[in-house]
């Protein structure tokens, strides 16, 4: 049983003149075998969020904690994050220039479990799970993320999930882009995974769709850097019908 707690999180990202705080006191946990949809406007910080949780260089923490099973994540580096059991599927994700996708599947696989996986089980496993994700076995040899569609990019880096096999997930609008086949291959790899190791996912998403294929158990309303409400599955049924114009009238 691992838990992801997030309390009072504060994060600024360096704007052109002057840093800018982004989350302004962020207060989650997520358990294993949770997933939970963090639903919210464009611009009200959700990658924030998640580039914090995963280390990225560009986001400052100035407040607030970010504990993995009662370690300080926020002391670890991106490496020992990945290690500890933490996976962040990027809205953006990065060309790797001459690396192949089966080198860096690999490389990864090393550097998370501090030794090489087995080769005869490894290659087995990656073939497994690329037969899951209905992907091509020519894939593992192009390099990764070059000239991927928005689908090829979704489905790697939920290649990348099942291989890995971490304890949280965040999925940062992993349904971005998708038609409905490749969103129902990319759903059906993230609750195989669910299933199978018991995965906490925080659930990334502007829209309600991926909601239908993938069930959360908790949905949180984020507005303005934070948790503005959090309900059960009928909350993003609302959402659906009203949008985010009621936790907006405040005004900026
Ligand atoms: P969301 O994912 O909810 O759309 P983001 O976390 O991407 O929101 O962005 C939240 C706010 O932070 C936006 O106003 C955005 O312009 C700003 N921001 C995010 N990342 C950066 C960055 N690297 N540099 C400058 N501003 C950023
Ligand atoms: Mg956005
Ligand atoms: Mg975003």
């Amino acid at each position: 049983m691992t838990t992801l707690e997030i309390r009072d999180l504060r994060v600024t990202v360096e704007a052109d003149d002057a840093p800018k705080e982004i989350l302004r006191g962020v207060d989650l946990t997520i358990r294993s075998g949770e997933t939970h949809a963090i639903m919210g406007p464009n611009g009200s910080g959700k990658s924030t969020l998640a580039y914090a949780v995963a280390g990225h260089p560009k986001y400052t923490v100035t407040g607030g904690q970010v504990l993995l099973d009662g370690e300080d994540v926020l002391a670890m580096g991106v490496d020992e994050r990945a290690q500890a059991g933490l996976f962040l599927a990027m809205q953006y994700p990065v060309e790797v220039p001459g690396v192949t996708v089966s080198n860096f599947l690999r490389t990864a696989k090393t550097a998370v479990d501090g030794e090489a996986p087995k080769l005869r089980t490894w290659v087995k496993d990656v073939k497994g799970a690329m037969e899951n994700l209905r992907m091509d076995a020519s894939f593992a040899e192009r390099n990764v993320n070059e000239g991927f569609s928005g689908g090829e990019k979704k489905r790697h880096e939920i290649l990348q999930m099942e291989l890995l096999q971490p304890k949280i997930a965040i999925l940062d609008e992993t349904d971005s882009g998708l038609d409905v086949d490749a969103l129902k291959v990319v759903s059906e790899g993230v609750n195989r995974v669910k299933e199978t190791t018991g995965l906490g996912v925080m659930l990334i998403t502007h829209y309600t769709r991926i909601l239908r294929y993938i069930q959360p158990d908790f949905v949180h309303v984020f507005v303005d850097g934070r948790v503005a409400e959090s309900g059960g599955p009928d909350l993003a049924d609302r959402l659906e019908n009203e949008g985010y114009d009621r936790y907006l009238t405040a005004g900026v």
